[in-house]
């Protein structure tokens, strides 16, 4: 049997062991230091453990601006988002080894390369199409810091999570679709709790291959998303009760929503490639936020990059036909006029007054789950 490669052509393994780690942790103090946010430490994570293959380590200046000019690195593989570290200018230069800490917690050593300063209004047309501050992401932007180091890194310590048992590394999931003789796995990537369109979107993508890899993003959102602990829950009871078990993974994705829409349908889908998927479901509106996006901007993104290797899968909608008598889509229901959507909106209003979605909208077993779950969005 044979497994997609990763991006690049091998996973990358930044992760120090033995010997080499523990001289680091006893010489640390010799070390100057950077802290690095929560967000930023789970990156170096995904960085170490190949999730991000081929990168290596935080982007240097030829790569950043090619990523973000041509939405490829500099040697023409696809990328879409860079993957920086912003820091107060200080005495750190170029060709020295630094720590990457959050507090006292050694993440991991940085092997400086570059050191160099950004536009950020540049980088947030490029990245995200707007300079609207409006835009969470143009936020997060315009509120980093004005220097980015580039240069490999080497990780020292994993940070903790409360989902461990969800959190698994790319070589883990690579194991774990070949064990179960999946040769076609489609990777499903989220912020949202379980409910009916969704459940269509993952079945109608799981019909054409062997098994469906549940991703849902975790890190920080913004006020109004799910909470993490509510959308795994949902998750869990959904396939208890509706999925057939030997053929779906729930695992964890922790990183930032950038909400960066087309660009980010591209780094969602060479993630889930690096995971071991061959395939990949892009909805309407994927990473969007607001109407900064264009709802199918994210599937037309992809002609742009037909040496991706992973394959997307594209949806428009799901929604109810009484004609059709049924849950049907766009491609198959011609009755423009009768269709009921799933109203995102709906759902959400009759969770915030604490009352149970309707079985049009959410399985009940799911709204219970969500409803006992107290208070189930980000303040
Ligand atoms: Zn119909």
């Amino acid at each position: 049997m044979t497994q997609i490669k990763p991006h690049g052509g091998k996973l990358i393994n930044r992760e120090l062991t033995g010997a080499k780690r523990n001289k680091i942790i006893e010489q640390a103090s010799e070390y100057q230091s950077v802290q690095v946010s929560t967000d930023l430490m789970k990156d170096v994570e995904n960085i170490a453990s190949g999730l991000f293959s081929p990168l290596e380590g935080f982007n240097c200046r030829e790569d950043y601006e090619s990523i973000l000019y041509n939405k490829r690195m500099s040697n023409g593989i696809p990328w879409t988002l860079p993957i920086v570290l912003d820091i107060y200018n200080n005495d750190i230069n170029e060709g020295e080894e630094v720590l990457l800490k959050n507090g006292d917690h050694i993440a991991a050593l940085l092997e400086v390369e570059e050191k160099f300063d950004f536009d950020k209004r540049t980088h947030a047309e490029q990245v995200f199409g707007t300079n609207d501050e409006a835009h969470p992401g143009v936020a997060k932007t315009y509120s980093m810091k004005d220097t980015l180091l580039g240069g490999r890194i080497n990780l020292v310590n994993e940070s903790e999570t409360p989902f461990y048992k969800y959190a698994m590394k790319p070589e883990e999931t690579r194991n774990l679709f070949k064990e179960k003789g999946w040769e076609k796995v489609v990777g499903f990537q989220t912020r949202n709790v379980a409910h009916l369109g969704h459940e269509y979107l993952q079945k109608a993508g799981l019909t054409m291959v062997d098994g469906l890899f549940i991703n849902p993003v975790i890190g920080k959102k913004k006020p109004g998303d799910f909470r993490d602990e509510v959308i795994l829950d949902s998750y869990e009871v959904l396939i208890d009760e509706y999925y057939p078990k030997d053929r779906v993974v729930l695992g964890i994705f922790q990183t930032e929503m950038r909400y960066a829409g087309p660009r980010e349908a591209i780094f969602h889908a060479i993630v889930r490639k690096n995971y071991g998927c061959t395939h990949f479901i892009v909805g309407r509106d994927h990473a969007g936020v607001g109407s900064y996006y264009a709802p199918f901007a994210a599937h037309d993104i992809f002609k742009e990059f037909p040496d991706l290797e992973i394959e997307p899968m594209f949806f428009k909608a799901f929604f109810f036909c009484p004609k059709c008598g049924g849950i049907t889509n766009d491609k198959v229901c011609p009755h423009e006029e009768e269709r009921i959507n799933f109203s995102g909106t709906k759902m959400r209003q009759m969770l915030e007054n604490g009352t149970l979605p309707t079985a049009d909208l959410m399985r009940p077993e799911v709204a219970a789950v969500i409803l006992k779950s107290g208070h189930p969005f980000v303040d």
